[in-house]
């Protein structure tokens, strides 16, 4: 094959076919996607079903702590884990611009297939499409993921009710900075890694041994404020969070004063919002702790009745603050 990839790799002929065999089923490869059939063939999945679909354009690539491939893995499986399901299967289509390095393809196909492999899905269908040179900007990936719900009932934005406790699984903003941060060329005290992974392991461990989880989300695009805002909105709630008990990177603060952002509007690829009755806050928290995806796991707030779809802020300094939804992406392509 070429060290770069040619507009033959998406033309369905001979040099597609070779590119599906050598790299894709290298990688990828299992009974279903081996088949090379029109159509996955699943026979062991039985509803109520989760799927989720989800488009990766993050620039660049590569970035501390990831690369598009293992969080095109990730922000799947996790949306379909967020609906308290166990995630199975994925399909996973790619964009290719013409003259894309093949090396840098590969480094990202094996880092999806080590990313499925560490969270129990099979990738089992696929789609190669090569545009030409400036018709896109080197890869895109597509992946849209499928899992049997395990909760009953299965969580929502829209079950959150007063009294419940809101818990996040870690800290604030680490995927959004590392990205931006690495992107400017700008280096900070320490590096900071983007929180990119999987989270089907612990939200089904919650499920399993705590049970009665009213709402499951993961903060990604426009971060914590906006994720509390479309859940508070979903559950015609109103939603206080104390400022003190968010955890944020001593980094990560350190890089938004510098680059004049808010921690709680960045983009995290890794953690989750939970919330549940109070009297299961501890165990939950407990729980999320001893596991590596919620070592840094807070209590940060709780759910009343009040002002439908208003999140307040209670900040550190004793005052309050709305916490509104942004008007528009603050950073654009962060995944
Ligand atoms: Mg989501």
């Amino acid at each position: 094959m070429s060290d770069k990839v040619l507009l033959d790799y998406g033309s369905g002929g001979r040099a597609s076919h070779r590119l599906i065999k050598d790299l894709f089923l290298k990688y990828l490869g299992g009974p279903a996607l081996n088949r090379l059939d029109d159509a996955a063939f699943i026979e062991d999945m039985h509803g109520p079903l989760a799927m989720s679909t989800d488009t990766f354009t993050i620039y660049p690539l590569f970035f501390p702590g990831g690369d598009i491939g293992s969080l095109a893995v990730h922000g799947t499986v996790n949306d379909v884990a967020m609906l308290g399901a166990e995630p199975r299967y994925l399909s996973c289509a790619f964009l290719l611009e013409e003259g894309l390095d093949m090396q840098d393809l590969e480094n990202i196909v094996r880092s999806m297939s080590e990313a499925a492999r560490n969270c129990g899905v099979q990738v089992v269908t696929g789609d190669t499409k090569v545009v030409p040179r400036g018709a896109a900007d080197k890869m895109f990936i597509n992946t849209t993921g499928i899992g049997r719900i395990i909760a009953d009932p299965a969580p929502s934005g829209s079950r959150a009710e007063p009294g419940d406790a809101v818990l996040i699984s870690g800290t604030m903003g680490d995927h959004g900075l590392a990205v931006l941060a690495h992107r400017q060329g700008l280096s900070f005290e320490t590096d900071i890694l983007s929180d990119s992974r999987a989270l089907n392991g612990l939200t089904c461990n919650l499920i399993r041994q705590v049970g009665n989880v009213h709402v499951f989300r993961d903060p990604t695009r426009g971060g914590l404020a906006t994720t509390l805002n479309e859940i508070a909105s979903q559950s015609g709630m109103e939603i206080l969070v104390h400022e003190e008990r968010i955890p944020v990177h001593r980094e990560v603060q350190a890089g938004c004063s510098f680059l004049g952002l808010d921690p709680l509007y960045l983009a995290n690829e890794g953690k989750f919002i939970s919330i549940l009755p109070e009297t299961l806050a501890e165990k939950a928290l407990e729980l999320m702790r001893s596991h590596p995806a919620g070592r840094d796991a807070a209590l940060i707030g709780h759910v009343r009745e009040g002002h439908r779809g208003r999140v307040i802020l209670k900040t550190s300094l004793g005052g309050h603050r709305l916490l509104d939804m942004l008007e528009g992406e603050q950073l654009p392509r962060i995944c």
